[in-house]
């Protein structure tokens, strides 16, 4: 091999949320790559980072890397609601932070990390080896090889799309933000915004840790073939559908924009020694779209089956870890995403009807909802909930019609 050429046990393919993740939780001395494209880690921001107050707590995530939103509301064309929220805090992560803290979770490991590195294809040797090649700017290597691969590059699907393991995904989640100063927007407020101005999709606004004002619109190609810059242009344009939502835009924003899969849950995550995390694994909630929790939770555990399995040899460590994800997910998920596709096709007056049901259903329903999570007692409520609700509402318009109400 030549001066051009790492060699590792483990090659991790994205320094996101899920790839530091993993890296984090692999034993000390397992020597590690990560490939990582971008120039900063947790830079160029892709992400709104929602999240939760018991996640923050649950995973450890330190004071200071996050907003919490305490008023979220929901609005609809013809139809405003204070979201019941119950005990559940939302939280905006401030994901730059949060990511390099994240990736100094291993700095003091056997762990190399390629900053503006390319990820192109690789292939397996007779040796049992993947020789992967990369493009490097400025260090010149250009050939990392290892015993395990781990595909932690989002929606790109770059290892898996190489080895022809698994296609990249045709249905995605493609949002666009603004970043603005906070001016005199209350800080800690959350609004999603539904209905003609986000066919398809959905919009919102929060404050963030950083002391600005984030709007953005985000919604599902090719179900719609609307560009959500577009969309969100004429959201900014529109002051009264603004001073509506409560919201005041000043100054030049900066903007964001990411993409994540927006396709039925995939519960293959072990392909002899390549295994795939995060949004190549499709973690994100079908419902908000909500993965970094996710991320971080899996992406630590398999940090530490990979371990067991670099110690070892063997594969049953991985498997493991595939069986756990697919318990944790796999039923939520297919829940999740009929409430995606339904959400997907729904018409401005479907979002009315939806909204002011909202403010009838409770906390329970609705943050579960919201995280994507159906355990069977909670599907048994929601149903109960949207029925009672559903049966009320008849009952009025039938006591309406007849005089009696
Ligand atoms: C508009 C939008 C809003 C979102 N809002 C939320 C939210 O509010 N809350 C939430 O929890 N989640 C949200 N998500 C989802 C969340 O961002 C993802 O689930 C999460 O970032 C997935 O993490 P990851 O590490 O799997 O992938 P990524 O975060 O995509 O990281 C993968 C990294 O790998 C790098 N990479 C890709 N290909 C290569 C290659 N060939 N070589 C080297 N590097 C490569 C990429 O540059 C990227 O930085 C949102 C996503 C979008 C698009």
């Amino acid at each position: 091999m030549d001066d051009k050429t790492l060699t590792c046990d483990v090659l991790i393919v994205g320094g996101g949320p899920a790839g530091l993740s993993v890296a984090s939780t692999l034993p000390d001395d397992v020597k590690t790559v990560i490939v990582h494209q971008d120039r900063e880690i947790g830079l160029p921001v892709r992400t709104s980072g929602g999240c939760w107050m018991e996640d923050i707590e649950r995973l450890g995530i330190p004071d200071g890397m996050y907003n919490r939103l305490n008023t979220n509301e929901a609005f609809a064309d013809a139809a405003h609601t204070v979201i019941p929220m119950g005990d559940a805090v939302p939280v905006i992560l401030d994901t730059p932070k949060v990511y390099k803290w994240l990736a100094e979770q291993s700095d003091h490991k056997d762990r190399t990390l390629l900053m503006e590195t390319k990820f192109l294809s690789t292939r397996l040797r007779d040796d049992g080896f993947y020789e992967s090649e990369i493009r490097a700017r400025d260090n010149g290597v250009e050939r990392v090889v290892s015993k395990y691969i781990v595909d932690g590059s989002g929606w790109h699907f770059a290892v898996l799309d190489a080895l022809g393991l698994a296609k990249k995904p045709e249905r995605l989640a493609v949002g666009t933000e603004y970043e603005y100063p906070l001016g005199d927007n209350q800080p800690d407020r959350g609004i999603i915004f539904l209905g003609k101005k986000v066919p398809a999709g959905y919009g919102w606004a929060f404050g963030t840790a950083r002391g600005t004002l984030r709007v953005g619109v985000g919604v599902i190609q090719p179900d719609t073939d609307e560009s959500p810059r577009k969309l969100l242009d004429s959201v900014i344009a529109d002051k009264p559908y603004l001073d509506r939502l409560g919201l005041k835009l000043e100054g030049d924003p900066v903007v964001h924009s990411g993409i994540l899969p927006s396709v039925a849950y995939d519960d293959r995550l072990v392909f002899g020694n390549v295994i795939r995390v995060g949004d190549s694994a499709n973690f994100a909630t079908p419902t908000a779209g909500e993965g970094i929790r996710v991320c971080i939770e899996l992406g630590r555990l398999l940090g530490v089956q990979l371990g067991k399995a670099v110690k070892t040899g063997r594969r049953g460590p991985l498997r493991a870890y595939e069986r756990h994800c697919r318990r944790k997910l796999k039923r939520d998920y297919k829940w999740g995403f009929l409430v995606n596709n339904r959400a997907a096709s729904y018409t401005p007056d479907n979002w009315n009807a939806s909204v002011r049901r909202m403010s009838k259903l409770g906390p329970d329903a609705v943050v579960a909802t919201l995280r994507g999570e159906f355990p069977l007692l909670k599907v048994a409520k929601i149903s109960w909930s949207v029925l009672r609700t559903l049966i009320r509402s008849r009952l009025h318009r039938l006591k309406s019609r007849l005089g009696l109400a």
